[in-house]
């Protein structure tokens, strides 16, 4: 091989990382790992995208963007964690439960996965949801040969409206909470994926982990300072306009005041959300539709004392039957999630904030005439809409310029667009740069 073929070979020199969300720091953290030196742009002033927290000043805590869970399943997303030495910083309840409550009837139970895959909990009235029967459960073999075309819907919804308490009580919920996108539109092939890889495995894999103290705290901040550690370069408020190709190569990025050469043997891995990277890559196909995330923080007034209180070492409470999806409670603050908001997230935050405060005050049996302090967070662009359409869309980390690869929650994982796709799809990123 001449001297100017091996320089120009992108498995040797410096890698330009272009966005810090989970899928960039993944990248610079493995291709670091592999020997690249690494230089991370982020449009922003900090780290973590759509999964980070921050000082909220009306509220005086820190808050995240929105309540983000991991379960055992998500072993790429748990690998990271533990490789930035950020693994105590996660919860670790012993049990895999989920309790629930339906704020319409008062009920409540508990979605408790036996241990091993046979679902021996369907068969057990008391552990049960209230008003299902075994045989309900056994519909979600449809899942298990949808078609590429069918939603969670075609599978599991009966012909009539009336589709009963599995599907108010678990189908929904777990189809919103797994894919943010209603199970009328949901793919049924990647909910498939979600039911394969945690409750038909059984207790072991469905362990939910909560950040402790901070989504920051425990995939991002560590992140960065593994990255530092290994010789990596971060500047934040670098936002990429625009990229220069010569043939089969990048060639240089454009952040508008600064012009970076991307020289022969140096390669990019574009990290960024689905609208920016197509913006920016001529002819790239990517799933523009996305589905909103609606969050509630609230600062509990002073002296309130939750009625119900919540196991301490996963304070969590799925939601049926009101607004909310999900309430997390850390210290005196209260989260509460919205799935698939498309309705709430057009709404008035002051609206929103009053109907999100009734639920809670419902769940934790608090004063509903309390007027607690109430931060409401929007992302309408929380994930890619999982539909069948849009997951075709979806494309690998390859391009048709040798030296770029991209990456991001919604490239072709095969998982669902959360933080493990994230992680994955980095690794995937890295992985074929640093190919020979
Ligand atoms: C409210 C909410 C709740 C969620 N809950 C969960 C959950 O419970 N479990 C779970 O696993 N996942 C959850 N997710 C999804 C998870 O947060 C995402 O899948 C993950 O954070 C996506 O990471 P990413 O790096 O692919 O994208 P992003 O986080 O969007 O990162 C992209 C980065 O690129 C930067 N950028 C954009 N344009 C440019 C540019 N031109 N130049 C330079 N930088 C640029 C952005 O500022 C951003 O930092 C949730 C998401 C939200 C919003």
């Amino acid at each position: 091989m001449t001297e100017t073929a091996s320089r120009d070979r992108p498995s040797r020199g410096r890698v330009h990382v272009v966005g810090a969300g989970l899928a960039g720091l993944s990248a610079a953290l493995r291709l670091g790992k592999l020997g690249r030196p690494v230089a991370l742009y982020e449009a922003a002033s900090q780290a973590g995208g759509r999964c980070r927290s921050y000082v909220d000043a009306k509220l005086e805590r820190s808050i995240d963007n929105g309540n983000h869970m991991l379960l055992a399943a998500n072993t790429a997303a748990l690998d990271f964690v533990a490789e930035i030495g950020a693994g105590d910083t996660l919860t670790r309840p012993d049990r895999a439960a989920f309790p629930f409550l339906d704020l319409a009837s008062g009920e409540s139970w508990t979605v408790e996965p036996s241990n091993g895959p046979i679902p021996w909990w369907i068969f057990s009235a008391a552990r049960r949801i209230p008003g299902t029967a075994a045989g309900d459960y056994l519909a979600a073999w449809k899942l298990a040969f949808a078609g590429a075309d069918d939603t969670v819907a075609d599978c599991l919804a009966k012909s009539g409206g009336d589709n009963g308490p599995l599907w108010e009580r678990f189908w929904v919920p777990l189809t919103v909470a797994a894919l943010n996108t209603h199970p009328r539109e949901a793919s049924a092939r990647l909910l498939w994926l979600v039911v394969r890889e945690s409750f038909a495995k059984g207790a072991a894999a469905c362990h939910p982990f909560i950040a402790r103290d901070g989504l920051s705290e425990t995939f991002v901040d560590p992140a960065l300072a593994a990255i530092r550690a290994q010789g990596g370069a971060v500047a934040f408020g670098r936002r990429l306009r625009a990229l220069t190709f010569q043939a089969d190569r990048v060639t240089a990025l454009d952040f508008g005041e600064q012009q970076v050469p991307v020289e022969p043997g140096e390669a990019v891995v574009l990290a960024l959300p689905p609208a920016g990277a197509a913006d920016l890559l001529p002819g790239l196909q990517a799933p523009r539709d996305a589905r909103p995330i609606v969050n509630a923080h609230i600062r509990l007034p002073e002296g309130a004392t939750p009625q119900r209180r919540l196991a301490p070492d996963l304070p969590i409470l799925g939601l049926v039957g009101g607004a909310a999806d999900w309430l997390f409670l850390r210290g005196d603050v209260v989260s509460l999630t919205v799935s698939a908001a498309e309705d709430l997230a057009e709404r008035p935050a002051e609206e929103v904030a009053a109907l999100l405060w009734r639920d809670t005050a419902r769940a934790l049996g608090l004063d509903s005439q309390a007027e607690p302090l109430v931060r409401i967070i929007k992302e309408k662009r929380a994930t890619l809409a999982q539909t069948p359409a849009a997951l075709k869309l979806r494309p690998g980390p390859r391009t048709r310029w040798r030296n770029l690869a991209l990456a991001g929650d919604w490239t072709d994982t095969g998982y669902p667009a959360t933080i493990e796709s994230a992680v994955r799809s980095g690794t995937a990123a890295a992985r074929l740069l640093a190919k020979p």
